[in-house]
């Protein structure tokens, strides 16, 4: 396979430089319109490795709302994503939540916990 190249815009600062990287095959050859040192790094992980952070929903039983938002508390790797809200999709809590609550510990082995990211209240049962 000949050269490619593949544009980047770095997210890391407000700045969003434009990066260019060059490959041939799944080796980088440059890159090329970073500003410094961390736009190098996101470049070369986004054309690599391109990890996001998961957010989502998961059920809860027993709250004033049907659901509560989540988000991993680390990026993981973009084509596990799917794979990581279709594990969520089978998980269920117990209200109340709180932001912050730790609902998985260890997402998909990653090493990554999975965090509530607003409160649900616990519906009184009368
Ligand atoms: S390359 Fe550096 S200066 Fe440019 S957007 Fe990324 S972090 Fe900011």
């Amino acid at each position: 396979m000949g050269e490619r190249t593949i544009r980047v815009k770095c997210i890391v600062c407000p700045l969003g430089c434009e990066i260019t990287v060059t490959l041939r095959d799944n080796e980088i050859l440059s890159i090329e319109g970073h500003s410094c040192s961390r736009g190098e790094k996101y470049a070369r992980e986004e054309v690599l490795e391109p990890k996001r952070v998961l957010m989502t929903v998961v059920k809860v039983k027993g709250g004033d709302l049907p659901v509560v938002s989540v988000k991993s508390e680390k990026p993981i790797p973009k084509q596990l994503i799917f794979e990581a809200i279709r594990e969520l999709s089978k998980v269920e809590v117990d209200a109340p939540v709180r932001i912050g609550d730790v609902i998985i510990e260890n997402l998909l082995g990653l090493n990554v916990r999975v965090i509530a990211t607003r409160n649900v209240e616990k519906v009184s049962e009368s």
